[in-house]
């Protein structure tokens, strides 16, 4: 979603993980704006809620989806991690010298 900031005019974009985290934040906290921070300047320019919805009005359901997603990395995260530790003849790594002459 491209916004622009009040502060310095420049155009950004909010990812839609932040916009939908925003958007989940809006309706839990009652909340009437989402603040976007902004990547020039860092500050935060306010997003009616009305205008985050008008771009995502199935946010509830890309939520769950963002959500699901993130579960089924943590699983794989979590099944590579295991198949790591049960990896256990790591190959050494070589440290390398540094010599300084001088
Ligand atoms: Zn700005």
């Amino acid at each position: 979603m491209q916004l622009q900031c009040s502060y310095c005019n420049k155009m950004f974009m909010i990812n839609k993980e932040a916009a939908l985290a925003g958007l989940y934040s809006i309706k839990t906290e009652g909340m009437q704006h989402y603040d976007a921070s902004c990547a020039y300047c860092q500050r935060a320019t306010r997003i009616a809620s009305d205008r985050m919805l008008q771009n995502y009005p199935n946010w509830e359901e890309e939520y769950e989806t963002m959500l699901k997603e993130a579960k089924v990395f943590e699983k794989k995260q979590a099944a590579l991690e295991k198949e790591l530790s049960e990896r256990k003849t790591k190959p050494k790594k070589e440290k390398k010298k540094r010599t300084r002459k001088r």
